[in-house]
């Protein structure tokens, strides 16, 4: 074991994802690596435990990917789902890269697995960790320690010396094997955003926020990311934009993971506490436009909604961990949602004399559209009659935040008067804002943190050499 009073080449704060790559990098490119993750052992890995899949470019199918997905494509996708608030050269170096990520990371000790089918349309562009993000996670940390990486648990950083934009040393919260200020001559801040943080969201959300939960980790509060902002460096992103999707109500406050997220959007309608429609529910297919719907619950009174569907799409989707709320009639199951039963037919009714005759296909942009109602259903509108009638109350379930600290080419992070920084990298959600402005694609945050993370820890290592 290392001493920790010594002179690190590389210190990494954060335990997730972009860390773990940074730290492997950084160790494969020589330097002496300690990574501090502020959560104890077993919550190891921030947001990174409960993800899926990561999503790469590739120019043929693969054995786990049933096509090809561009660069071009990876592009397209981007540009159009960030409204094209992204860092145009930063995007691209990130597809570009993407497209050996999916190799390096197996050679990491990261095992891939075909793609779930159902609504998700991911098969052909997103690959999935075999086990999951613990599976993948556990690999990562297996293969840092083997090469001689330190890893310390309850460390969390709670305080960061910086002087003109070079980082000096870390303060720890509480002393670890007699040290409390760890010394480095590189910095990798790999400490996700502050979506956990619910006073920081309610500085722009304003007392919203109280609604919101949370669907990862409650370590990441943003408080290295603030440190750095207060310390010079340029920040990137509006402070507003995150990922949130629509989460089961009746979720945990944090961590709830991936099984309160409801993806039945598309096979029903949604409404708020008025039992009024307010966006179209099948506007594009699901990895494009799941994520909006966070955002959408979150404008609604109250920030709470509620997914109406009947009983012959229940087995359309991925379950949940929570059994839909259900009604032999409307009114019942308005009753039971505490929506006012005559305005939940009304909408219900209109719904269905709207619906237009097409073939359902939900793998498409298909022809099921509805006529003479606003908001429009323009995609898989089928008509809601067949009892018992169902609904999931959904919150807006906050992913991750897209404020955060600008960098280069080179993972290293830009300072407010545009110079960059003398030895201070970042990587994964703490920087996402410099691709993510708006909007997302299923996949791009593990996209962002193992692209920058690898860059970030290589280029640590060669400014710590050098
Ligand atoms: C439920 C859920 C499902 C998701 N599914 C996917 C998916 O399938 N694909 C995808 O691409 N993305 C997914 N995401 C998003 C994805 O999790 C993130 O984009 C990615 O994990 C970010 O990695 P990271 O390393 O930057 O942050 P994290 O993995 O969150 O790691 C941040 C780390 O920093 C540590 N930390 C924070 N503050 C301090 C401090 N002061 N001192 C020391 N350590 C600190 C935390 O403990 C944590 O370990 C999902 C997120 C959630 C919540």
């Amino acid at each position: 074991m290392a001493d920790l009073k010594s002179k690190f080449d590389v210190l990494v704060i954060g335990g997730g994802n972009a860390a773990l790559c940074a730290a492997i990098s950084a160790r494969r490119a020589g330097a002496s690596v300690l990574v501090l993750e502020g959560a104890p052992k077993f919550y190891r890995g921030g947001n990174t435990r409960h993800t899926r899949n990561m999503r790469c470019a590739h120019d043929a199918a693969t054995e786990i990917l049933t096509g090809p997905y561009t660069e071009e494509e990876f592009w397209d996708d981007l540009l159009r789902l960030t409204g094209g608030q992204t860092d145009e050269e930063l995007a691209k170096f990130m597809i570009k890269e993407s497209k050996d990520i999916l190799n390096w990371i197996v050679e990491q000790g990261v095992r891939w697995q075909p793609s779930l089918g159902g609504t998700l349309s991911l098969g052909r562009t997103n690959s999935f960790f075999l086990g999951g993000g613990r599976a993948m996670l556990n690999a990562l940390y297996l293969t840092a320690e083997k090469l001689g990486v330190e890893i310390r648990y309850d460390a969390e950083v709670t305080g960061l010396n910086i002087e003109d934009g070079m980082f000096l040393s870390a303060n720890l919260k509480q002393p670890i094997d007699g040290a409390s200020e760890i010394r480095a001559s590189a910095l990798v801040a790999a400490a996700g955003g502050f979506e956990a943080n619910i006073e920081w969201l309610k500085e722009y959300w304003g007392e919203a926020a109280d609604n919101f939960l949370i669907r990862g980790t409650p370590f990441n509060r943003g408080s290295i990311l603030k440190m750095l902002l207060d310390k010079g460096v340029q920040d990137i992103g509006d402070p507003t934009q995150c990922h949130a999707v629509a989460i089961d109500a009746r979720a945990p406050k944090f961590d709830g993971g991936i099984i309160t997220r409801h993806d039945s959007v598309v096979f029903g309608i949604v409404v708020n506490k008025h039992a009024q429609r307010f966006y179209d529910e099948g506007e594009d297919i699901w990895p494009k436009r799941y994520a909006i719907w966070g955002r959408l619950v979150a404008a609604q009174p109250d920030q709470i909604a509620y997914i109406i569907f009947d009983s012959s799409v229940v087995t359309s989707f991925m379950p949940t961990l929570f059994p839909p709320i259900a009604g032999a009639t409307i009114a019942e199951l308005a009753g039971k949602l505490e929506l006012d039963p005559v305005a939940l037919e009304k909408t219900v009714a209109e719904f269905n004399a709207a619906v237009q005759p097409g073939r359902f296909d939900h793998t498409i942009l298909d022809d099921c559209r509805t006529e003479g109602i606003t908001p429009a259903k323009t995609h898989w509108a089928r008509k809601i009659e067949h009892a018992p009638y169902l609904a999931y109350p959904v919150r807006p379930g906050i992913t991750f935040t897209y404020l955060g600290t600008r960098v280069n080419r080179q993972s290293r992070m830009v300072m407010k008067d545009g110079k960059p920084s003398a030895n201070m990298f970042a990587a994964g959600e703490i920087m996402a804002g410099n691709v993510l402005g708006k909007g997302y694609a299923a996949g791009i945050g593990m996209t962002i943190g193992s692209v920058f993370g690898r860059v970030a820890g290589r280029e640590a290592a060669k400014n710590a050499k050098n």
